[in-house]
């Protein structure tokens, strides 16, 4: 029936789409199917913190009613999670944080509206690292997230809740944000595609702010073509996002070609690094010689010099932009609050105390600390400056090279607990993926292979607003492989 399974709960969007619209299933159909699954698997891989079962159903019968009008869009009456950074309309939005543990929004994400106005079918909100700061989901201040692939590792972070979510079946799609790599690697460590768009190309209103020059919403999916098919519809200027960019949205479903003849692939070979995994590497080069097979040209030992000094620069960037956007966080008009305090000062110390968990605390000092008087030129003014010069050396190498290809990180998923007293070795498991950020261009995540049972990704990297060559060479690579039709066993 249908390329990934056949069970409902494993359809694509596209594959669902077809059957929804000569109706051969219902959204209602569908949707159950995917809610039994979760009530099945959800105790494994706790990916999870709020399903919303009822108005679900609900929105799969509005669904169902369109499509009996002959109304149907991609997305109509397709169920979709959504991590929980991301506002949701009378939904409990908590960034895994107990600061908002019974915050509900009384508005939806830019993003979310979209959604919904094609009648996608919400079923809940996903777990994640506490305020989007980490790469593991154990900064979760609820519980951690479990890999379905084994469930002693961690999926990755800070999406883990949807990247787990849709390696488990849990939902046709998801929607992650991306600041450093919280899309990409937690993909890669669960086997499922996941996008950061160029910086701009997707609207952040309702995105609760982590480091707003770095954050960006993308989809989380089992393939390109679904991957495309949610940046169609996300994608565009929103008068609600300054930093959102007015230009065109193409409809990237038109790039999804096989061949490569003419596209020039650069490997940048800072990003084979030091104490990467060999059979990461080895996983890697067999994806790279597909690519020539497929008909590009690969360049090896392109160099990305300043590469070595993103990850010092986005701990300081990153940091000092949450400690600015945190300080909202007092107690007063939203979130938890301390009331058993001796005055406003007191209430707004003890709420931010037992609010917080401790990397978001670690984050506030270190990002305070760089801004503080006496040291922001040695610090933050230094950091932009090297971000400056990362940016540009990508400007050049996109010169010349259409995308670049490396490993989405240099390992594959460890064991839950192995790093969470060795902030540096949590940190450097984005080395990959940070500079995508700093510079702010697009990259994706695709499966590649595995190691050990374990998946490994890919990352296709373009220039600004070039979503289309990396949906282009991903799809050529998917159509190739059958890596994304592999599924964990739960
Ligand atoms: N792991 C990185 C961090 O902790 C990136 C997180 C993200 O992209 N939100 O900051």
């Amino acid at each position: 029936m249908n390329r990934i399974g056949n069970k409902l709960y494993q359809l694509t969007i596209h594959d669902a789409h077809e059957l929804l619209k000569h109706r051969d299933i219902s959204s209602v159909e569908l949707t159950k199917s995917v809610l039994q699954h979760i009530a099945n698997v959800e105790q494994k891989t706790r990916a999870c913190i709020t399903i919303t079962k009822d108005a679900a159903l609900r929105k799969a019968e509005e669904a169902d009613n369109l499509i009996r009008t002959g109304n149907i869009n991609p997305l109509t009456g397709i169920p979709v999670l959504i991590k929980d950074v991301i506002c949701t309309k009378g939904i409990r939005t908590t960034c895994a944080s107990k600061i908002l543990q019974n915050f509900v929004p009384p508005y939806d994400a830019t993003v979310v509206e979209k959604l919904k106005a094609q009648k996608a079918v919400v079923l809940g909100k996903t777990n994640m690292d506490e305020f989007a700061m980490g790469s593991s989901t154990e900064n979760s201040a609820f519980f951690p997230t479990h890999n379905p692939w084994d469930l002693s590792c961690v999926p990755g972070g800070s999406s883990g809740g949807s990247t787990a979510a849709i390696a488990a079946d849990e939902a046709t799609y998801a929607l992650g944000s991306d600041t450093g790599g919280s899309i990409r690697q937690p993909a890669g460590f669960c086997g499922v595609t996941g996008l950061k768009p160029t910086y701009g190309r997707v609207s952040r209103y309702g995105l609760i702010a982590f480091a707003s020059s770095l954050d960006q919403i993308g989809p989380i999916t089992k393939d390109v073509t679904d991957s495309a098919i949610i940046l169609n519809t996300i994608a565009g200027y929103d008068t609600k996002d300054s930093t959102s960019v007015p230009y065109p949205v193409p409809d990237y479903t038109s790039y999804l070609t096989s061949k490569l003849k003419g596209l020039r692939l650069g490997i940048p070979q800072e990003y084979f690094v030091e104490g990467m995994n060999q059979e990461v590497k080895t996983v890697l080069e067999t994806a790279i010689n597909t690519l020539e097979q497929l008909g590009a040209e690969i360049h090896w030992g392109v160099s990305l010099p300043h590469t070595k000094h993103a990850l010092a620069a986005y701990y300081i960037l990153a940091p000092a932009e949450a400690s600015a956007n945190l300080s909202r966080y007092d107690g007063v008009k939203y979130g938890f609050s301390e009331q058993n305090a001796d005055n406003v000062i007191d209430m707004t110390r003890k709420t931010r105390q037992f609010g917080f968990g401790p990397e978001v605390k670690r984050r506030i000092m270190l990002g305070t600390y760089a801004l503080s008087a006496g040291y922001y030129d040695a610090y933050y003014l230094k950091a932009q400056k090297v971000r400056t010069l990362i940016k540009q050396e990508f400007d050049e190498a996109f010169q010349q090279y259409d995308a670049l290809i490396t490993p989405t990180s240099p390992t594959t998923a460890f064991k839950l607990g192995e790093k969470t007293d060795d902030p540096i070795q949590m940190y450097l498991s984005d080395v990959c993926t940070l500079p995508i950020n700093i510079a702010g261009v697009p990259a994706i995540s695709i499966p590649a292979g595995f190691v050990n049972n374990l998946p490994v990704g890919m990352q296709i990297i373009s220039k600004h607003f070039n979503e289309e060559t990396i949906f282009h060479i991903a799809y050529a690579y998917e159509q190739a492989t059958d890596w994304h039709q592999i599924k964990a066993t739960l």
